[in-house]
């Protein structure tokens, strides 16, 4: 068995009840673990803040340390290519879409003239870094985001109990979370929770190795992505087979 498990972990599916949905910039769900890692990062972060200490935030420069989830580990490719047992976020009862908002934002010529003692002229609207911009905003419109994990439910349940929103744009009010529920599986396939939504479609970024024994399982394709939050660092970028988006 390649799965990890520590006392007390069991097949989890976590369901997060949406106000309206949630944004996001790639066509996959926000994963578990990332959530979970950056909730540790943000619970440090406070306690620095609070104890008057540094904080170290992650760098370009090195290889971010893992956190301690209270997740099991599928090392199906080796020691260093681990990945967590938990999911990319499913969308239940989802509004067929596509459903793009479209943002703009424009500089402040006023902030500008205060912050630079030379400003010149006139700064272009149409090219270079302060160039007004139109970005679109892709929303999923759900009643219910799901993950399915193995871990420890209660702490899981403690970590997530604070989030009240995920995804991109939270400051515009996407992404709201109404309520977090967690249930244990106890009989359910560990293999399948590790890996797989619940339509049975990939579920999470994995080396290719996770599915040899399961080549009917439909994915994304293979990519450059990372396995372990956080997912955009550099160092995380490996070969891997990508989740199913379901599109
Ligand atoms: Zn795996």
């Amino acid at each position: 068995m390649t799965l990890q498990i520590a006392a007390g972990m069991v097949p989890i599916v976590i369901r997060a009840r949406m106000a309206a949905g949630v944004a996001h910039a790639v066509p996959w769900g926000i994963s578990l673990d990332g959530l979970l890692a950056s909730e540790i990062r943000e619970n440090t972060k406070a306690a620095a803040r609070a104890a008057g200490t540094d904080y170290t935030p992650y760098s370009p420069d090195t290889v971010p340390e893992d956190l301690d989830l209270p997740l099991a580990r599928c090392t199906s490719d080796g020691a260093d290519r681990w990945h967590w047992a938990a999911t990319f976020a499913w969308p239940e009862d989802e509004v067929p879409g596509p459903h793009v908002q479209y943002w703009s934002a424009r500089p402040d010529q006023q902030a500008l003239d205060q912050m630079s003692a030379e400003l010149p002229a006139l700064v272009s609207e149409r090219q270079g870094r302060y160039r007004s911009r139109v970005m679109p905003l892709p929303l999923t419109v759900c009643r219910h985001l799901v993950w399915r994990a193995i871990g420890d439910s209660a702490a899981v349940a403690e970590l997530l109990g604070p989030i009240m929103s995920i995804g991109k744009k939270r400051g515009a009010g996407h992404g709201h979370v109404l309520s977090w529920e967690i249930t244990e599986h106890a009989d359910a396939d560990p293999w399948e929770f590790a890996h797989l939504h619940p339509n049975g479609n990939l579920g999470r970024t994995a080396p290719p190795t996770c599915l040899h024994d399961h080549r009917d399982v439909r994915t994304g394709g293979e990519g450059q992505m990372g396995l372990r939050p956080p997912y955009m660092h550099h160092a995380r970028r490996t070969q891997v087979m990508l989740p199913d988006s379901g599109r």
